[in-house]
């Protein structure tokens, strides 16, 4: 087991900067997810961290050794790629055994019969088979071993790609988007196997994804990358509910934020939407600054138009998911509103959870209705122009009461 630190760790691929004095911690035993968009630097920081790659500045380590210097075989970790990297020749035992074999057995114990003439050979030789087996038990592929990978499914094929790392008892657990082949219900059941792997193995475990459900439901941390930076580094609560920017705030969570253009108007007056509705929160900002305001669909409810604070809005979409519904909506000025809704104009939107489901279809809207959303402001976000969250209080009769938020 190693913990896993990465100082300012810099790669530069002609002008292209791919990794931007990077600076990461992963602890031992700990999980963490590397989430962001295609091209934001996860694999290259995972690459390096391999041996596959080096970085132009910064340093690797890996428990108290500096990696730097050291060849991706030297440096005991093992990875785990998204199209598998099996031998196809090979059957799964062969697999299994191969990075082991290569490990643990000199040139002539691998040939044909030779190996069986010292007793010394034979006892490795069955080390590896125990070793083989082993891993074969914990993934429940016992039954494939004597196949070819063309012979296995998609999630077989993952599972044998995860039981050749497992053999290896390496320090630390590279997996670069391991999951993206597989369709979403294999998916969500092999999340939960590398994570019950993981809590079993408890080794330092770095995984790679573009898709922030499975580092929100994997990770003990995660770090959420743009542009070879990390923005931002911490739990998923953390990261949920104290993000530092937009930009973090935008990429987690299921359905996305919804997101408000407002002016910050005199002192304690509120600040006022792009809609013209006026919402009572106060920010340390100057008459007039542009700021975005954040609200998840868990904090807005569905009530009537006339009623007081709520925003009004019609119903563009209703999304039933069984035991809840998300309910989209476009809001609009009471007045102006209907007739810009008619011309078809863009209103900005917002996405509310209704805590009501197939049961009590009846009694929720439909498309096109016209209704009244109220948001507990208590649980805004807002953010300055450049994207930075900053403190707010929420407004109670006219004055600047609660604050709420400290950044
Ligand atoms: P994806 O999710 O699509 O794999 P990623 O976040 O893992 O994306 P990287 O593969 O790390 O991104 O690539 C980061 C940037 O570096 C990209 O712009 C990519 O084009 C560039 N890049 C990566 N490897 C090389 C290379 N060998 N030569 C030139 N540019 C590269």
């Amino acid at each position: 087991m190693a913990s896993v630190h990465l100082s300012d760790v810099t790669r530069r691929f002609g002008a292209h900067v791919a990794a931007d004095r990077v600076n990461l911690s992963v602890n031992e035993g700990e999980f963490v997810a590397l989430v962001g968009p295609s091209g934001c630097g996860k694999s290259t920081l995972l690459r390096m961290i391999a041996g596959l790659d080096w970085p132009d500045a910064g340093a690797i380590r890996i428990g108290e050794r500096d990696v730097a210097a050291l060849e991706a075989a030297e440096r005991d970790v093992a990875m785990v790629f998204q199209n598998y990297a099996l031998y196809p020749h090979l059957t799964i035992r062969q697999n299994l055994a191969t990075p082991l074999a290569l490990r643990r057995l000199r040139a002539w114990e691998r040939m044909p019969l030779l190996w069986r003439l010292s007793s010394a050979s034979r006892e490795r030789h069955a080390r590896i088979d125990a070793d083989v087996s082993a891993a074969a038990d914990l993934l429940g592929i016992g039954a494939l071993l004597e196949r070819k990978p063309a012979a296995l499914s998609g999630g077989q094929r993952q599972r044998v790609a995860l039981g050749r790392a497992i053999v290896r008892q390496p320090a630390v657990f590279l997996y670069d988007e391991p999951l993206s082949n597989l369709d979403a219900e294999l998916r969500a059941s092999m999340r939960s196997e590398i994570v019950e792997l993981h809590r079993r193995l408890g080794v330092a475990t770095i995984y790679v994804t573009h898709d922030q459900v499975e580092a929100m439901t994997m990770a003990d941390r995660i770090a959420v990358m743009r542009g070879g930076r990390i923005l931002q580094f911490g739990t998923p609560a953390e990261l949920y509910t104290e993000p530092a920017s937009l930009e973090v705030a935008r990429t987690l969570g299921t359905p996305g934020i919804g997101v408000l253009r407002a002016t910050v108007r005199a002192s304690s007056a509120g600040l006022a939407t792009a809609c013209g509705c006026v919402l009572p929160l106060a920010v340390h900002a100057a008459q007039g600054a542009s700021v975005s305001i954040g609200l998840r669909a868990e904090h807005l409810a569905l009530t009537s138009i006339g009623d007081h604070g709520a925003l009004p809005a019609r119903v563009l979409q209703v999304e039933c998911l069984g035991a809840d519904t998300l309910v989209h909506v476009g809001l609009y000025e009471t007045h102006a509103g209907a007739h810009r809704a008619a011309h078809g104009e863009a209103q900005p939107r917002l996405i509310v959870r209704a805590p009501r489901g197939l049961a009590e279809i009846a009694s929720l809207p439909r498309s096109g209705d016209v209704v009244g959303v109220r948001a507990d402001l208590s649980h805004a976000l807002v953010f300055d122009d450049a994207g930075r969250r900053v403190t707010h209080d929420v407004i109670v009769s006219g004055a600047s009461m609660r604050r709420v938020a400290h950044v």
